[in-house]
């Protein structure tokens, strides 16, 4: 029954029942009494009604701004068809992958010239060569206070180097699980998921990162796939780093309708021989109202917070 159908029907009961007792009332020659019991009535009513408008105004209440003193910056940095995100609030830095071992001198300067010198959280999704290859030059160049990658080993030469450049420079690697969390300045960040160990799919150890800035959010998927994204309920997030790539083995439907994201960003190199991102993935996230940056097309991506409100801006 409708809300207004059900008190349509109240207010019938009510005025039957006020008859009756004026009848009573009548026959029995106590109009006192009667009375104090239909003024009884009319408050009960009066405040059954103000219930139901506060109800309504709780609605239309928008979330109370919270405040932070300072901006955050999130940088999407052009690595051609690999990823590396630098994150900056005061004085905390977290750099999220480091593209491709080509791309490790681009990451590097690109850190050098925004006056970095120290890395606080430096984050290897997982150990495929997109992500990681230029860690072992960004370990190199600067000071680094934690790393976090999952516990997911491989083989390959690219791997080796970065565990060298950890061991040559004394760190250890943090291994987080669902629920980790880590405060970058004013931002606080979450590991949204347990990294699935499967040596036939390495994507499936993406570490997945929720930040969370005043009243803005940011979701970092890595190369996470559709296994990964049923393994948890998302809350709405503002910002989506789209997972691998724009792939069709990341991003389902049902995850797109939960994070509802106003902007997405796939990271992609221009005619890359994966033909990503697929067109399927662009329209998901197209019906569902985000707007879509993609670093093929418009180079480097910087994405700001103010904690309330989001600005875009694009080097191309
Ligand atoms: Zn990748």
């Amino acid at each position: 029954m409708s809300r207004r159908r059900k008190k349509e029907s109240k207010k019938i009961i009510y005025g039957v029942l006020v008859a009756l007792l004026l009848i009573l009332g009548l026959i029995f020659g106590n109009n006192e009494r009667v009375s104090s019991i239909v003024s009884s009535m009319n408050i009960l009513q009066n405040e059954e009604n103000s219930t139901i408008q506060n109800t309504n105004e709780n609605e239309t209440i928008e979330a109370e701004p919270v405040n932070v003193d300072s901006n955050l910056i999130v940088d999407f940095i052009d690595v051609g068809q690999a990823d590396s995100i630098l994150i900056q609030n005061e004085d905390k830095v977290m750099l999220i992958d480091a593209g491709t071992n080509e791309a490790g001198k681009t990451v590097v300067d690109y850190l050098e010239n925004k006056g970095i010198s120290q890395i606080d959280y430096l984050i290897g999704t997982h150990p495929h060569e997109d992500h990681i290859g230029g860690m072992d030059d960004v370990i190199e160049a600067f000071d680094i206070k934690q790393i976090y990658m999952p516990k997911m080993e491989t083989t390959t030469k690219t791997f080796k180097d970065v565990l060298t450049a950890i061991s040559n420079k004394n760190l250890k690697i943090t291994q987080p699980n669902k629920g980790t969390q880590i405060e970058l300045g004013e931002a606080k960040c979450k590991f949204m998921t347990d990294p699935i160990i499967d040596k036939d799919n390495i994507n499936l150890s993406s570490l997945v990162i929720r930040l969370e800035f005043g009243n803005n959010s940011f979701l970092f998927m890595g190369d996470a796939e559709k296994e990964n994204e049923e393994t948890i309920t998302w809350p709405k997030t503002d910002v989506l780093k789209v997972g691998h790539h724009g792939s069709n083995t990341s991003s389902s439907q049902e995850f797109i309708e939960q994070v509802q994201p106003k902007y997405s960003v796939i990271m992609v190199g221009e005619d890359n021989s994966y033909n990503l991102p697929k067109q399927e993935t662009i329209d998901k996230l197209e019906e569902a109202g985000s707007k879509i940056y993609r670093t093929d097309e418009t180079g480097t991506i910087e994405i700001t917070s103010d904690g309330n409100e989001i600005k875009v801006s694009t080097e191309k």
